[in-house]
């Protein structure tokens, strides 16, 4: 059965975006070294290397490039990188950072060795991305004095730093900003089993009596996100102390996410939407992106960076040169079945 109603609701709960109840107590949720940090275990292993070689000859760690859909610890991940180095870690983001100067002042004020983190980096403008290049090669700002013919070039030493770029789209980066990184990690969706320990470990923090069922059925429905994961953990426990003695149960956990429109599997309305459109109104596709976004009135870059990783993540989703379909495995989830001449699969065929 398919429920419609009240779908205003789910997306906001299960949006990976970070919203000003989570980022009240993200801060208390974050771990702060790499030994707290669950999960993504050959990028950590990879990270302690360089974080100890970098130490031992007292430089700064080479470049890192982190991309991952949002709300997957990229954020923690570089704050934990600066901990472990022992120096200073300043956060900003790309919009942030609108004119070349803004970058001078950020570039000019960093200690020895510091790490400088750039939320969203694809969205730095070119005069912008122009300024880094040198900065993040030869440790160098140029910068232009004066105008007309009296305008005089002043090149700046920078201390030695590390730029810790996020972003969810890596594919946006220009060339020479994406080459001028020594490491580029991609952070992945994360395990129920990971997240069952996040879970866990939130709720001691924030001392939410959790039985393990509770935590596994809290993980199974965070579309592999710690974000989510959280963020449900609070809703579940609004639940608990009202309907129950405030214990987190599965049973408690598994009402309460119903109640938010969280199916068994983690697809929210949203996620419905995008898939029964697809089966429905293009016979399982494919249907391209933009065509199916503004279709069910949504922003393609939504579907394109929460939806669709982790449909593509259960095998529901299919991208393909002519556009997105929906596998035999989405028809069976949402109770459709499969048309005769469609199977569902990379072969289908556009209808209309
Ligand atoms: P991103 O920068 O990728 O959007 P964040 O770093 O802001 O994501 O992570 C969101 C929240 O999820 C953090 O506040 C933290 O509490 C939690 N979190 C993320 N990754 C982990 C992890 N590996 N272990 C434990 N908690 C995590």
């Amino acid at each position: 059965m398919i429920q419609t109603e009240d779908m205003e609701f789910a997306p906001r709960v299960i949006s990976p975006e970070i919203s000003q109840e989570d980022s009240d107590i993200e801060v208390s949720l974050r771990p702060q070294t790499l030994h707290e940090y669950i999960g993504q275990d050959k990028v950590k292993e990879n990270l302690a290397v360089y974080i100890e070689a970098a130490k031992r000859r007292g430089e700064p760690l080479d470049h890192v490039l982190l991309y991952g859909p949002p709300g997957l610890g990229k954020t923690t991940l570089s704050g934990i990188i600066a901990h472990e180095l022992g120096v200073n870690f300043r956060v900003t983001t790309g919009p942030a950072i609108e004119k070349p100067g803004d970058l001078v002042s950020l570039l000019t004020s960093l200690a020895d060795n510091d790490v400088l983190f750039i939320d969203e980096i694809h969205r730095l403008s070119r005069a912008v991305e122009e300024i880094l290049y040198p900065a993040l090669e030869d440790r160098v700002i140029d910068i232009i004095i004066g105008k007309g013919p009296s305008a005089q070039s002043v090149r700046i030493d920078l201390k030695p730093f590390t730029l810790i770029g996020a972003t969810t789209r890596a594919g946006q980066l220009s060339a020479p900003l994406r080459d001028r990184f020594g490491v580029i990690h991609r952070l992945e969706l994360y395990t129920k089993d990971q997240l069952t320990d996040i879970v866990r470990r939130s709720a001691m923090i924030l001392g939410i009596p959790c039985e393990t069922d509770g935590a596994m059925e809290i993980a199974g429905r965070a579309r592999g996100t710690p974000r989510i994961a959280n963020r449900l953990l609070k809703r579940v426990r609004d639940f608990a102390d009202v309907m129950g003695n405030g214990q987190i149960t599965q049973e408690i956990a598994s009402i309460a996410l119903s109640r938010l429109e969280i199916d068994a599997l983690g697809l929210d309305s949203l996620d419905r939407r995008m898939l029964e459109m697809i089966i429905k109104g293009y016979s399982g596709g494919p249907v391209g992106l933009e065509t199916l976004a503004s279709a069910i009135g949504e922003e393609s870059v939504t579907l394109e960076d929460v939806c669709e990783p982790f449909l593509m993540q259960l095998g529901f989703l299919g991208r393909t040169p002519r556009g997105r379909v929906a596998t035999k495995l989405a028809y069976e989830h949402l109770g459709y079945s499969l048309p005769e001449q469609s199977s569902g699969s990379d072969e289908g065929q556009m209808t209309f």
